[in-house]
């Protein structure tokens, strides 16, 4: 059959509060045209992100009840540390409330100012994270990354002639290699198994450990399984496990590749600096056996770690924002090809080519979407990335706009309606105007910024 249908069935339901137009031009008004600030149920689809917003299983649900709340050595948090052991093979897993703690543990204990801290692409809590503790946060992106509407199987790959120029030059600087599996900030695009091995020796050869940023692991093997020559007969799960086996530890947050509404988790293999990041954890997360966790969230992520790897579902998940890119595309709609695995990313620069990137043309899109047709999505461009730590405020490497697809949330009739959303958009684009920020916090603007239209 050609239709890939959503494997699953809907057993509880909540209920979309319907908004018109006039309503929504009003809320966006008193958000401060800030989208991060509506209440949800003033949203219709809600794609601002991806992450802590997927529908849990029955299994996870049952899972939940047999969590266990005891303060030390609960077996939901052995079943948790089992889990994540099986799949990707670390010796040490530290629980964390969420990813961003995790990366907050690892910078904290092994970065300072005059590091630098190579990625394929970090995403904004990660450079967030480095930056907060002095250090530099580099991107080396292949070239073909930067071009959104530029067909390539692997654009999250690393550019490995700039790494080794980095390393050649400054190796002592650089306490650790990061690769961002799938690279969010880059579109939601997958690294290669080749390419990571590649990026592997070279942090090898300079005795510098590697660690995945793991969000979107299983999306990112899927990919490797599609796309990459050699590993189309293998299972997911067998290529996770390769492509952990070339790190020396990772970053995670459950609230993406694991199904889970909260959680996240620091793993390694390096017995000296597990102690440190464990006594690190009793100060700012908690025990290490429930790490700012309740034993019920461990509980979901090691049931929703096995259902992750689920090929159906990777299948299906894939097959969602194919679909909507691919009839964006035929509309006319810039979009960054090919569809990344959790997200569809509209190129805004070139959809609103009279709006000025320092006039956040990611952003005034992001807002038209909202008030013609309830879709609340999110800028990832010059207003996430365009403040420097110096204060100086310049464009970011593109403007985007990223519905982020909620994990087995929405059906293909909510599909079909963004899509009509953009028509109507694409018809109005040259009314579009841009913004400028008229209040904005120290760090990770976008969160919190207000603005006007100008
Ligand atoms: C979401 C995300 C993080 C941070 O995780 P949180 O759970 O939101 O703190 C880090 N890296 C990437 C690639 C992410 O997508």
């Amino acid at each position: 059959m050609k239709t890939i249908i959503e494997p699953f069935r809907i057993k509880t339901v909540e209920p979309i509060r319907m908004t018109t137009r006039a309503e929504r031009e009003e809320l966006l008004q008193a958000a401060g045209l800030n989208l991060f600030k509506l209440r949800s149920e003033d949203v219709l689809i809600d794609l601002l992100t991806d992450s802590g917003t997927s529908a849990m299983s029955a299994a996870q649900w049952s899972a939940l009840m047999r969590g266990d709340e005891s303060y030390a050595g609960a077996p939901s948090f052995y079943r948790f540390e089992s889990a994540v052991r099986t799949q990707f093979g670390f010796k040490h897993v530290i629980p964390t409330h969420q990813g961003r703690a995790a990366e907050h543990l690892l910078f904290s204990l092994i970065a300072g100012p005059g590091d630098v801290i190579p990625s394929n692409t970090h995403f904004d809590t990660t450079r967030g994270n480095i930056e907060a503790v002095g250090a530099e946060a580099v991107d080396l992106p292949i070239a073909e990354a930067r071009v959104p509407a530029l067909e390539h199987p692997f654009k999250g790959n690393m550019d490995l002639a700039s790494l080794k120029t980095l390393m050649a030059a400054r190796s002592d600087d650089v306490p650790v290699v990061m690769m961002t599996l799938t690279n969010n900030a880059g579109g939601g695009q997958p690294a290669s198994l080749e390419n990571l091995r590649a990026v592997a020796a070279i942090a090898r050869a300079h005795d510098t450990p590697l660690f995945i940023d793991g969000c979107r692991f299983a999306e990112n093997a899927w990919f490797v399984k599609e796309r990459e020559p050699a590993q189309q007969d293998r299972s997911v799960s067998d290529i996770v496990r390769d492509m952990f086996a070339l790190a020396d530890g990772m970053t995670m947050s459950a609230k993406k590749d694991a199904f889970a509404n909260i959680g996240g988790w620091l793993a390694l293999n390096d017995d000296a600096l597990h102690e440190r990041a464990r006594a690190r954890l009793i100060l700012t997360e908690g025990f290490p056996t429930y790490g700012g966790l309740a034993g019920r969230d461990l509980e979901a992520i090691a049931q929703g770690l096995q259902e992750i790897v689920d090929e159906d579902y990777l299948r299906y998940r894939a097959r969602t924002n194919a679909y909507i890119v691919e009839r964006l595309d035929a509309m006319g709609v810039p979009v960054v090809k090919p569809p990344g695995g959790h997200a569809v990313f509209v190129d805004a620069r070139a959809f609103l080519p009279h709006v000025p990137p320092l006039s956040y043309p990611g952003h005034a899109l992001a807002c038209a979407l909202y008030e013609v047709g309830g879709i609340r999505s999110c800028e990832i461009g010059t207003v996430m990335f365009g403040r420097k730590p110096d204060g100086s405020e310049v464009p970011a490497a593109m403007d985007l706009v990223r519905l982020a697809m909620p994990r087995r949330v929405y059906t293909q009739s909510h599909a079909d309606y963004v899509v009509e959303v953009f028509e109507e958009v694409k018809t109005m684009r040259e009314s579009i105007g841009g913004l400028r920020i008229t209040h904005e916090p120290e760090a990770l603007r976008h969160f919190t910024a207000t603005f006007e239209r100008l």
